[in-house]
């Protein structure tokens, strides 16, 4: 996965307890279109609010308010996607955290009922499914 751009930070211990720290953020270079590269500041800049604010990792609403403050798209890191496109894709009902698949296992089967690993809501939906869309087409 290509990611325009990251936050890094760490936990410091001080005799007033932890503290986060800030790393530089990294831009890849593979964007060079500057609004491209202004935007991805704006959402790591998001992520550095969120972080420092609210202790909040992710793209859960936390970051998005601050994504919005900050004239940031309030959308996930990816702005550009592998060139291989997967066949199925869930959404999760509460973060919008998608998961892509290749082959259709159970776990898309069963969509309805999977834990979403980062806001622990229960229920993904089918956002795309190119089986079914085969199926429909035939
Ligand atoms: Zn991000
Ligand atoms: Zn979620």
């Amino acid at each position: 996965m290509t990611r325009a751009g990251s936050t890094h930070w760490r936990r410091v211990l001080t005799p007033r307890g932890i503290r986060v720290e800030l790393g530089p953020f990294r831009l890849s270079r593979h964007f060079t279109d500057p609004e491209a590269r202004l935007e991805t500041m704006r959402h790591e800049i998001a992520h550095a609010a969120a972080l420092l604010l609210d202790g909040e990792r992710g793209h859960g609403p936390v970051w998005q308010r601050h994504a919005v403050l900050c004239g940031a798209h309030p959308r996930a890191c990816t702005a550009a996607r592998p060139a291989k496109a997967p066949k199925v894709v869930l959404a999760c009902s509460g973060c919008g955290q998608e998961a892509w698949y290749y082959r259709p296992t159970t776990r898309v089967a069963l969509a309805a009922r999977l834990r979403c690993r980062k806001c622990r809501t229960v229920g993904f939906h089918v956002t795309r499914n190119a089986y079914a869309e085969a199926t429909q087409s035939a």
